[in-house]
């Protein structure tokens, strides 16, 4: 149970989480936290967080745990206004995508009281972002990926790992280098080949007509470029390295795919498309 638990950017994630315990009963009092008081306001009346403050350092003061859940460009601003502000047993946790550039910014920002930082990352989500987008079933049979590091409090993992639990994820531990290159191959490559395929197809001459014939997969492979532009420019900039390999992965396998067909080679297209169904198959399943 959470007594006070203050969440700092009320959006999508933060909110979903707000929502996800309170429906567990499984926190008394939740603090939202942002720039826009508006959106504070209404996230009051919808019932996703109880009080707001405008100030992280007030907001965070007399929090049992603290989730930062803003875009990864704006994690440097919230951790230098959470250090010395929280309580000794405070527990600190995040959700952001990436997680090398939040745990660099939390080791400097929060000194000694580092070791109260669990780097954390629900693998959920939608296109939607903002207080309204919130839902509490967002997390159910999910999985949250944590990476605490070697003075990390033992505590302060059961607590986040709990906490998760309570809204129906699965948790499971990575270390922040193989996070970072995980997600850049699962969540980050894919984001990059949707907004490329719209910006590329909607340049076309023919784009109105390319969108209108658009059968349901082209829908479903381009739904994730309409997420927040925000988001993904944060994620681009915090795990460039690990994201740039796989790109430069990924082209070459398009560039087999030209030659293939550059040279009318039909074996080279069969055993492509053959060896790639058969990878997915066994390792996700035919659906
Ligand atoms: P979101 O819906 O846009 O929510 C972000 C929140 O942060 C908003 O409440 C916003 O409120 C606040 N915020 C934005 N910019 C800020 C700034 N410069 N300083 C302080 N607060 C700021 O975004 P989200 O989808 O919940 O994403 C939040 C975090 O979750 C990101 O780190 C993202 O990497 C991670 N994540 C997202 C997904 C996903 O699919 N969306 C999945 C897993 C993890 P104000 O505008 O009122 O300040």
């Amino acid at each position: 149970m959470i007594n006070r638990l203050t969440i700092i950017g009320a959006g999508l994630i933060g909110g979903s989480l707000s929502l996800a315990l309170k429906q567990a009963g499984a926190v008394t009092h939740v603090v939202g936290c942002g720039r826009n008081i508006d959106n504070l306001i209404k996230g009051v009346e919808l019932g996703v967080i109880d009080s707001y403050q405008s100030s992280i350092a007030e907001a965070v003061k007399d929090a049992d745990m603290v989730v930062v859940a803003v875009p990864l460009g704006a994690m440097e601003t919230a951790f230098g206004q959470i250090k010395g502000n929280i309580a000794e047993t405070s527990v600190i946790t995040d959700v952001g995508s990436a997680k090398g550039s939040v745990v660099g910014i939390a080791k400097a920002s929060l000194g000694e009281q580092f070791n109260q930082f669990v780097p954390g990352h629900p693998i959920a989500g939608t296109e939607n972002s903002g207080i309204e987008a919130g839902f509490a079933t967002l997390y159910q049979n999910r999985r949250v990926i944590l990476t605490p590091l070697e003075e990390t409090s033992r505590q302060a993992v059961q607590k986040v790992d709990a906490m998760w639990q309570q809204c129906g994820a699965s948790i499971e531990y990575l270390s922040v280098e193989h996070h970072d290159k995980v997600l850049a191959a699962t969540s980050h490559l894919p984001h990059m080949l949707a907004y490329a395929m719209v910006n590329y197809l909607s340049g076309l001459n023919e784009h109105d007509e390319i969108f209108k014939y658009a059968a349901g997969g082209f829908r479903d492979f381009t739904r994730i470029a309409s997420s927040d532009p925000v988001m993904w420019r944060d994620v681009c900039l915090s795990n460039g390295d690990a994201l740039l390999e796989f790109i430069e992965g990924y082209k070459e396998e398009l560039d087999m795919i030209s030659s293939a067909i550059k040279d009318n080679d039909a074996n080279a297209l069969l055993a492509l498309f053959g060896k790639a169904k058969s990878e997915r198959d066994s390792l996700i399943g035919n659906c």
